[in-house]
């Protein structure tokens, strides 16, 4: 049997939420308003993913966490940075080109590619070097590949058949799945899911049903962001305040 392992945040008190941090073997979703820090959330835990695993014994040396894994990085909007990877390298004290060269990145211009790549990446977790895959945005492609009226149920098909492929993949490579996700303005689409506070997550039930562990995130006050969860098995509904600096998201 597989062994379910923990994946730091970066944010000790987010960690604290988290029982640790993200799991492997599910998909965890984390969606917000634009600047709230999604895709620096996934460039930290590109780099944390990679570190040594936490234990006791060797808990003195540096910030662990992670998983000792390499990672897979999906980008839907053309967001990846591989300068950030390699500033939040030096703050864990890995190298940065090893950082990034530890990242397959895949970049996808349309929701049929999405899935596509994730497909391919198949053979990449079979090797089972690998502990995270990163899908930022989840939604952004479907959005746009499906805007028009009549366009959702077979949006939110083609969706389901992403996602329980994503899952499928979680559990046998033992893969921790971040997604991020947008909040919906639009509010045709709003009936769809009422998520917490009034700000609705794209993707309507099916996405909610995949997602095991889901956070919002928003901003606080000054530089503060916030993260709530909002869904997961086994942590309580909590908050936790985060900032976003050089080396990543932290305390
Ligand atoms: P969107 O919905 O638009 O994709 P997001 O939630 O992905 O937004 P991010 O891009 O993760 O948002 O976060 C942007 C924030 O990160 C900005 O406020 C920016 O100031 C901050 N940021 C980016 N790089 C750095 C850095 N090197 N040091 C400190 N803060 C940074
Ligand atoms: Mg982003």
């Amino acid at each position: 049997r597989k062994k379910c392992i923990r994946i730091s945040t970066g944010s000790k008190q987010l960690d604290a939420c988290l029982n640790g941090g993200f799991q492997t073997m599910s998909i965890s979703e984390v969606y917000g308003e634009f600047r709230c820090g999604k895709t620096q959330l996934a460039h930290t835990m590109a780099v944390i993913a990679q570190l040594p695993k936490a234990s006791l014994a060797n808990s003195h040396s540096r910030e662990m966490g992670g998983a000792e894994g390499k990672v897979a990085y999906i980008d839907t909007e053309g967001t990846f940075r591989p300068e950030r990877i390699m500033e939040i390298a030096e703050r864990f004290g890995v190298d940065p080109d090893q950082a990034c060269e530890n990242i397959a990145y895949a970049r996808a211009q349309n929701s049929e590619m999405q899935t596509e790549l994730l497909e391919a990446l198949a053979s990449n977790f079979a090797t089972n070097e690998y502990r995270l895959l990163i899908i930022d945005s989840v939604m952004a492609l479907y959005r746009t590949d499906y805007s028009g009226r009549g366009e959702l149920s077979e949006r939110q098909q083609v969706l389901g058949s992403f996602l329980r492929r994503a899952t499928q993949m979680a559990e046998e490579f033992n893969l921790a799945v971040l997604m991020t996700n947008q909040v919906m303005s639009d509010p045709g689409a709003s009936a769809l899911f009422a998520g917490a506070d009034g700000r609705k997550p794209a993707g309507g039930h099916i996405l909610a049903h995949a997602s095991t562990t889901r956070l919002l995130l928003r901003k606080g006050r000054g530089e503060e962001r916030v993260a709530k969860i909002v869904d997961s098995p086994d942590c309580p509904e909590r908050e936790a305040t985060y900032i976003i600096t050089t080396g990543g998201i932290n305390d």
